[in-house]
């Protein structure tokens, strides 16, 4: 082993050992593995939780990779020099990583294809991020699909492959490379107090998201279709936060979610249908990478959203003290916990586009920035569709009304008073623990009065919004 070349497995939003076909195409190949993570300059783009949350998951990786005898390489800055530079220090003959779809990590992943290449290193990408990859998805005429319905037909009965085992040994070289140390690259510094807030709700790892699935499947999948929009409830696998950064794959949770369905288990067909939504978000970014960043429809970019995202009534949506009670307890829980319930965010996103009459952007960046499970393609979907502005959207003139989606979805108001602490005697530990997380220089106060009146009347909101439909130009 000793002579043979290492071969660099260089991850990414794949942190997970299992179902990993990069790390298993690498250790098939004989040769010591050097896995890699480069806080690049894909990376270095990220908001304050996502850094957060990566920098737990590269912890837990590291662990993970030392029980099977190996370690995690960190090095920081521009992933083409890095790489040749670990090239250079191992005499690695090969790179092995796992296939992304965003187009900063396609211009990053061509261009390192290309100059490994030229240099005589075999670079070699695989699939693993997504059941099954855009361009292996076409409509009867051989284009993409751009409304999800069909793009589910044609999928559902698709065999994305067996899940791979987790590798037993992972051979390592006789000397390894240096590494950084991770707590020196300060991934939770942006997030100032908050990360030990957010910390207690948070769950790591590709045991702790294999346990999550298996729980899921055991006990909440059977009422899930009827459960799921209940705010309040635990109802929903929570696996967002693990996918995205690649601490499970979506095959396993898809080969859970089908033996499941085999098992005759009532939701599950319908939990494999919102796993696809995923799949349907990347598919749409590949094949129209414009929807991470601008308007997807035609004409959109007229229309008269405000932009400033420093105005009051942004603010006081960021900080949920819109007065709006659903409104402001999902945007707590985003604060606190680092993900909100997907009834919730489609509320938040309807009040900031539509009452407000804010950019779908403002509200996309805030959540890029405070979600742990944070994904390009489902956070920009996800905008696009309730603003309208998205393929296979929500017709514009639907306006969520949030006192009556709480009446339908928090009818004991269970989630309002679990987020919401001005103005109760005995405020939930929950709704205090905001107040904790919360930059100080925000200067709010659980003995504050919660506002009044409204940031915007829900009547007055509606009505010029629709107007503003009404006399769009397009
Ligand atoms: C405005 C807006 C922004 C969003 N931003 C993100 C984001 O940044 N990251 C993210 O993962 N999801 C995002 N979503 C989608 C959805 O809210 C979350 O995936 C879901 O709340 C995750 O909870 P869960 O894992 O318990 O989901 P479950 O109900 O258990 O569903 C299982 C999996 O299916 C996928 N899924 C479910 N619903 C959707 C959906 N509507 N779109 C895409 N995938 C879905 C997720 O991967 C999820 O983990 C957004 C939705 C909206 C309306």
């Amino acid at each position: 082993m000793t002579d043979t070349p290492p071969i660099i497995v260089w991850f990414r939003r794949d942190l997970r050992l299992s179902d990993h076909a990069a790390l298993t195409a690498a250790i098939a190949d004989d040769a010591p593995i050097i896995p890699v993570f480069i806080l690049d300059e894909v990376a270095e783009t990220w908001g304050a939780a996502p850094l957060f949350r990566l920098e737990l998951s590269l912890d837990q990786l590291e662990r993970d990779l030392r029980d099977k005898g190996s370690r995690l390489i960190l090095r920081r800055g521009r992933a083409l020099p890095s790489l040749r530079a670990l090239i250079a220090e191992t005499g690695a003959r090969a790179v092995h990583w796992t296939r992304a779809y965003d187009p900063a990590s396609i211009a990053r992943d061509t261009e390192i294809k290309t100059a490994l290449r030229d240099d005589g290193i075999a670079a070699r990408s695989h699939p693993g991020h997504v059941l099954f990859e855009p361009w292996t998805v076409e409509t009867g005429q051989g284009g993409p699909y751009k409304v999800y319905s069909p793009f589910w037909r044609a999928v559902r009965d698709r065999d994305p492959g067996r899940p791979l085992p987790a590798p037993g040994r992972i051979p390592g070289p006789d000397t390894w490379p240096a590494s950084d140390a991770l707590d020196e690259w300060e991934l939770s510094a942006a997030m100032g107090r908050g990360a030990c807030i957010v910390a207690d709700h948070v769950t790591v790892g590709d045991s702790a998201a294999s346990q999550r699935l298996a729980g899921f499947i055991a006990r909440r999948i059977d009422p899930y279709r009827e459960a799921r929009d209940m705010v309040a409830e635990d109802a929903t696998s929570g696996l967002s936060e693990n996918l995205t950064w690649g601490e499970i794959s979506p095959r396993a949770i898809w080969w859970a979610g089908q033996r499941a369905m085999d098992d005759g288990k009532g939701g599950a067909e319908h939990f494999l249908k919102e796993l696809v939504w995923r799949d349907f978000a990347w598919h749409l970014a590949w094949h129209t990478p414009h929807l991470l960043s601008d308007n997807w429809r035609d004409g959109w970019d007229g229309f008269p959203w405000s932009t400033d995202p420093d105005a009051p009534e942004v603010r006081a949506w960021k900080q949920g003290r819109t007065g709006i009670a659903f409104v402001d307890a999902a945007m707590r829980e985003l604060y606190v916990t680092g993900t909100m319930h997907n009834r919730a965010r489609m509320v938040v996103a309807s009040y900031l586009t539509k009452h407000l009459m804010c950019h779908w952007k403002i509200g996309m960046d805030w959540f890029a920035h405070t979600l742990i499970d944070w994904d390009p393609a489902s956070n920009a979907m996800g905008w696009q569709w309730v603003a309208g502005s998205g393929p296979d959207a929500a017709p514009y003139f639907r306006v969520f009304n949030p006192d009556t989606q709480a009446e339908k979805f928090d009818p004991d108001g269970i989630y309002r008073r679990r987020w919401i602490a001005e103005g109760t005697a005995r405020p939930t530990a929950t709704a205090l623990s905001y107040f904790d997380a919360i930059p100080r220089d925000w200067g709010l106060s659980p003995q504050d009065a919660y506002p009044g009146a409204p940031v915007v009347a829900l009547d007055q909101g509606r009505k010029r919004a629709l107007a503003a439909y009404e006399n769009r130009n397009f």
